[in-house]
């Protein structure tokens, strides 16, 4: 091993910067491991792109959730974590030290931590990508500023559609939730918070057909799923909200994934390879919180002190 490549050798690699990743880094850094987080270009994951955080324990007024991230990164460089604002390129596990790629630069570790999330599922239709960014939106707290006066629909039967809806309450003249069976997948106290909004219109058993409009979005067609009529809403921008699709594909010929594409745990927070771990939404589709994610980055680091433990006695 050169030179360059023992600078650019790491107790721990964390790809990935959300809650998982950053409570990782705390950490592994605290512990004493050589910790480099590569955060991928826009540091902090979905927080980032939410208001107020009123559930993550420790702040009883609510605190933003950007700030929340800021906080975490903080905290990392306090600990001396190395951070990389970058994306992976290309990874291989089968060789040891494990190999990691940004471009052409190489980087090694003893372990690594997958914490790269998801994001936000399409809807698939052709007209979602033409109107991207002139009226579609799969970020509320990013784009809702721009939709003053509107009228707005919301598609999405879950706990994501119900807040974003709350939140677009506030620039939006109304707010129509579009969701494609009868029943929400929401939690109560969420549907409750939306249903008792007199701002927001709820139509149930219904899917977008198409989205309309020329050089923004000007209507959509929808379909009641019942009876196969079709109707015009017009409406002045499209929020989706309908969950998410786990980053996994850098690693899809490295470690085993399930049907969905999230990374499957083996022994605790171990990945298929040994030496290789994961924590958050990239392995977690149940939870899906905040909280948990921090809690499963807690765990993966704890598990990497002890591989690490192990190999170096
Ligand atoms: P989700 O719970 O998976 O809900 C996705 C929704 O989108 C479902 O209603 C689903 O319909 C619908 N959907 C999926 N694919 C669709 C398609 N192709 N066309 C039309 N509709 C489609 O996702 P989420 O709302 O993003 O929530 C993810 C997790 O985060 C959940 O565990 C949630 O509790 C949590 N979360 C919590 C909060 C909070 O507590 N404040 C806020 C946001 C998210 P079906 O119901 O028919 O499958």
């Amino acid at each position: 091993m050169d030179k360059n490549q023992k600078q650019n050798k790491f107790d721990v690699i964390i790809i990935g910067s959300g809650p998982s990743g950053y409570t990782a880094g705390i950490y592994t850094a605290r512990a004493g491991y050589k910790t480099l987080i590569i955060s991928g270009i826009l540091k902090g994951g979905q927080l980032m792109n939410t208001t107020e955080v009123e559930n993550y324990p420790g702040f009883p007024e609510g605190i933003l959730g950007p700030d929340l991230m800021n906080n975490m990164l903080q905290q990392c460089k306090n600990m001396g974590t190395v951070l990389i604002s970058d994306e992976v390129s290309s990874v291989d596990f089968k060789q040891y030290p494990f190999l990691i790629k940004i471009s052409e630069n190489k980087y090694y570790s003893r372990s690594v931590i997958i914490c790269t999330g998801a994001t936000p599922r399409k809807l698939g239709i052709q007209s979602e990508n033409f109107f991207s960014a002139k009226g579609v939106s799969y970020c509320a707290t990013c784009d809702g500023p721009f939709f003053k006066n509107l009228e707005l629909a919301v598609i999405g039967g879950g706990d994501s559609a119900m807040e974003e809806a709350i939140f677009l309450t506030k620039f939006a003249s109304k707010v129509h939730i579009i969701h494609r069976r009868q029943k929400l997948r929401a939690s109560n106290i969420m549907q409750n918070r939306a249903m008792t909004n007199d701002k927001i219109v709820f139509h149930l058993d219904t899917k977008v057909e198409e989205i309309l409009g020329d050089h923004k979005v000007k209507s959509l067609i929808l379909k009641n799923t019942i009876t196969n009529k079709n109707k015009k809403l017009n409406v002045g921008g499209v929020f989706i909200a309908i969950g998410h699709v786990p980053n996994t594909s850098l690693f899809k010929d490295n470690i085993d994934l399930d049907n969905n594409g999230y990374i499957i745990l083996k022994n605790k927070s171990e990945t298929s390879v040994r030496g290789i771990f994961a924590a958050g939404d990239v392995h977690d589709h149940s939870y899906r919180q905040a909280i948990t994610a921090a809690g499963f980055g807690c765990m993966a680091a704890i598990d990497v002190d002890k591989f690490l433990t192990r190999i170096d006695k």
